[in-house]
């Protein structure tokens, strides 16, 4: 039986642990804040339940609806119910639907040239299709030439870039299709034409780290300083309030996001520190409102605000469409703040970045909103960024010679930026630790 330190308690580091422990190790996962769950993890205000991170898991997380089968869990899984979404244009709302994109196609939001152009795009996708694995991105690292936004003018053209392929990403990937490349959007393309109908677990996603959680041990409040391999083990300093500890493991998982190992790592391999310095995570804002009533103007479970409509947010969640996270009758929504608003109002208060999502709310046919309370969660690494030129230094990393003894690596930036990716990288780095 191997003792493995797992540092990071999101849905990576916790699948990781949880994987682990039933093959019969000796597992702890090391966690800096008061509970675990990292970016996917839920909090109550009230009789309200806040999805802090992520808001949604989709009938297309197959790994993630087995591992919440083994839970027991699955019982739980709900459909939206609303699953439609809207994109503004010209100041209206226009009706879609992103599991359902014909619906799209019958819609006023784009005009027959640019409905036509559209086939090109599913033209790329099938010529493309043998080398595009949604959990494998680095297969399409030979795809990946170049930024998304310059990619969609030239096969679809502006109108729909802008109106229907930039809003949709934008409002899921909370940053500008400028950070992000042409191989990227394939691999969403292929993902969502795999079957992607929205769902939540009852009472909100979070519920899956926690029930994760229930299962491993979790330190808490167990802030990680560094790793160092020696020639009897890993040893991992940490802080527990002003204490300093430090564990000796077999093996450690490093499972924080991206941006932030080479920090905590400091004899990684020159292949590794190359790699880790040029994982990029956008930084982003989210303010949900709490409402005494949820607005009749909002049928939709997802409106998405192209850049051109001028907006300082890239969407709108309409929460109180999932089941068990508002009171019947009530009304609770997040918005997503644009990278450049949400760096403008960093250090802000909140009632500054709550007035902000209002007035812009206002300005649209949603109207203006009356919160009966606001949360503010500021995300200085919300999302990776895969940009151009990102998976041809993923597939190097993955396949580098030089590797860190006894360290393995989990985390969204080494598969995809939504859960079912980030937990897919935690077990395939169990798997790695268990071969070893
Ligand atoms: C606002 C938002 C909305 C999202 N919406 C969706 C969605 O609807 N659907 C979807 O599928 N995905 C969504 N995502 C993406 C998804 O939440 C993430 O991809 C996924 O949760 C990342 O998991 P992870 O384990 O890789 O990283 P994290 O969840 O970030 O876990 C890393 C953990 O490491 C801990 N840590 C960091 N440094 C240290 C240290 N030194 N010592 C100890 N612990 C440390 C952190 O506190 C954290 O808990 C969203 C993300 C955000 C932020």
């Amino acid at each position: 039986m191997a003792s493995v330190v797992v540092i990071g308690g999101g849905v990576a580091g916790l699948g990781c642990a949880w994987r682990l422990r039933r093959a019969g190790h000796d597992v702890e996962v090391l966690e800096r804040e008061a509970a675990p769950g990292g970016r996917m993890r839920r909090e109550v205000h009230g009789d309200f339940v806040l999805d802090r991170g992520a808001q949604f898991i989709t009938s297309g997380y197959h790994n993630l609806h087995a591992v919440a089968r083994e839970l027991r869990l699955d019982d739980e899984v709900r459909p939206l119910r609303a699953r439609q979404n809207a994109v503004l244009r010209d100041g209206r709302l226009e009706p879609g639907d992103y599991d359902a994109p014909l619906a799209f196609l019958r819609s006023r939001l784009l005009s027959g040239r640019a409905k036509i152009r559209l086939a090109r795009l599913l033209w790329e996708l099938r010529r493309h299709r043998q080398t595009l694995d949604p959990l494998r991105p680095e297969r399409a690292a030979a795809l990946d030439r170049g930024d998304m936004a310059q990619y969609l003018a030239r096969v679809v053209g502006e109108e729909a870039r802008d109106y229907l392929l930039a809003p949709a990403i934008r409002s899921t990937f909370d940053c500008e299709i400028e950070d992000l490349s042409d191989a990227f959007l394939l691999l969403v393309l292929r993902f969502v034409s795999g079957g992607f109908r929205l769902q939540s677990f009852d009472g909100g996603v979070g519920r899956f780290t926690e029930a994760l959680a229930a299962e491993v041990p979790v330190r808490l409040g167990a802030e990680v300083t560094d790793v160092v391999t020696e020639s009897d083990g890993a040893r991992v300093r940490y802080r527990v309030g002003d204490r300093e500890r430090r564990v000796l493991a077999d093996a450690v998982v490093v499972a924080v996001p991206g941006s932030l190992v080479a920090g905590l790592c400091p004899k990684l391999t020159p292949a590794e520190r190359g790699f880790f310095e040029r994982v990029r995570y956008g930084r982003g804002t989210i303010a949900h409102l709490i409402l005494e009533e949820p607005p009749a103007s909002l049928p939709w479970y997802g409106v998405a605000f192209p850049r051109p409509e001028g907006l300082d947010l890239y969407g709108l969640a309409v929460d109180h469409h999932k089941e068990g996270v508002a009171p019947e009758g009530a009304g609770l929504v997040n918005a997503a703040l644009t990278e450049e608003t949400a760096r403008r109002l960093w250090d802000a208060p909140d009632s500054e970045v709550i007035d902000c999502v209002v007035e812009n709310l206002a300005r649209t046919p949603i109207g203006r909103l009356h919160p009966a309370q606001g949360v503010v969660h500021r995300w200085p690494e919300m999302l990776p960024q895969f940009r151009p030129g990102y998976l041809p230094a993923l597939a190097a990393f993955l396949r580098r010679s030089d590797r860190s003894p006894r360290l393995a690596f989990a985390g969204d930036y080494l598969v995809g930026p939504y859960t079912e990716a980030a937990l897919v990288s935690g077990l395939r780095a169990a798997a790695e630790i268990l071969r070893e």
